[in-house]
């Protein structure tokens, strides 16, 4: 039987209506608008995109939204002066330094020099902490919406088994240890595979809820998932390009996941599509977490 598509599109759309609803209660009960201030080094196209991108979902949401662009040559000293003073900025809830950051920029020490209690992306590493000791705050974005989207999908995950594929610090430890928490929505048996794993699919063939996060088109045949399982794809692969549907002229990427997706359909039982799946989740978090750094305010 072919698997139910879990939409990413429409379960951020209905997370989106629920935290415009809670931005608008702050703002009537405490007179606090949530603002998320986003900065960005330097004019990487994609990096560009991706500021665009939240700064739109900011007012749609009835957030304020802050930008700070400054060049490529901008100094350690000036970017660590500039979040001082938006750690000290009371309208600012949430700060966002877009990655990657220039080469002779010391990323950790930036993300480090972010207020905790301001740091929407998760990164530092007193949220890291508080994740693993299941308190967290700030979950990181992507692992958050991959957890909404089993949850909203009505996958069992006590007791469940889960496979991750990937051991980033953004998307495969983070949300392994999110499902091995001992509460409502993960309580899950986790195993992790990465590059040295042997016999990978021994693994992923045992996994009731299977999350690929290797950056690897197709690394992930039907063969090597269990009938019946939740899957889902993280990977975002470029595999080409094809003219743009609005603009026939203009060249865009075509995207593909780490999931051989059209086989691996027919064996699952609930898939996440790429483009469409993951994806429109991961802004959506960020929205939840500036909603949450706005609460604690209050
Ligand atoms: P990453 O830092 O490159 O990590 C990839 C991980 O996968 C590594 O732990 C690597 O193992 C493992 N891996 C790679 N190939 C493998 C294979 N053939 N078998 C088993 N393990 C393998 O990537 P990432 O930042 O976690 O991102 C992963 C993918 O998710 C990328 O395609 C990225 O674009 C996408 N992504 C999407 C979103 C979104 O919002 N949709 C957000 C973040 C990331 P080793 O540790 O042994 O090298």
């Amino acid at each position: 039987m072919t698997a139910e598509i879990i939409s990413g599109r429409e379960v951020a759309k209905a997370i989106r209506e629920e935290i415009s609803q809670e931005a608008a209660q702050l703002k009537e009960k405490h007179g606090i608008t949530p603002g998320l201030c986003t900065v960005l080094v330097g004019q990487d196209p994609a990096s560009v995109s991706y500021v665009t991108a939240k700064g739109k979902a900011c007012q749609e949401l009835g957030m304020k939204s802050f930008h700070h662009e400054l060049p490529e040559q901008t100094t350690q000293e000036e970017l660590l002066g500039l979040i001082q003073r938006l750690n000290q900025d009371d309208q600012v809830h949430g700060i966002l330094v877009q990655l990657p950051l220039p080469k002779h920029i010391n990323e950790a020490e930036v993300l480090y020099a972010i207020d905790p209690n301001k740091d929407v992306d998760g990164f530092h590493p007193v949220n890291v902490g508080r994740l693993v000791i299941g308190e967290e705050v700030f979950p990181p974005c992507t692992p958050a919406g991959i957890q909404e989207l089993i949850l909203r999908s009505g996958t069992p995950t006590e007791g469940a088994e889960v496979v991750v594929v990937g051991r980033s610090n953004i998307v495969g430890k983070p949300i392994a240890i999110m499902m091995l928490q001992k509460k409502a929505g993960a309580n899950s048996t986790v195993t992790v595979c990465h590059t040295r794993t042997r016999d990978m699919a021994f693994h992923t063939r045992r996994a009731d809820i299977l999350i690929v996060a290797a950056g690897k088109a197709k690394a992930i045949t039907a063969d090597m998932i269990k009938p019946g399982a939740t899957v889902i794809d993280v990977g975002v692969n470029r595999v080409g390009q094809k003219p743009s549907k609005k603009d026939p002229s203009r060249m865009v990427a075509i995207l593909e996941g780490d999931v051989d997706f059209e086989p691996a359909k027919e064996v699952a039982g609930k898939i996440t599509p790429v483009p469409g799946g993951v994806g429109p989740m991961t802004i959506t978090m960020l929205m939840r977490n500036t909603l949450r750094a706005a609460k604690l305010r209050a």
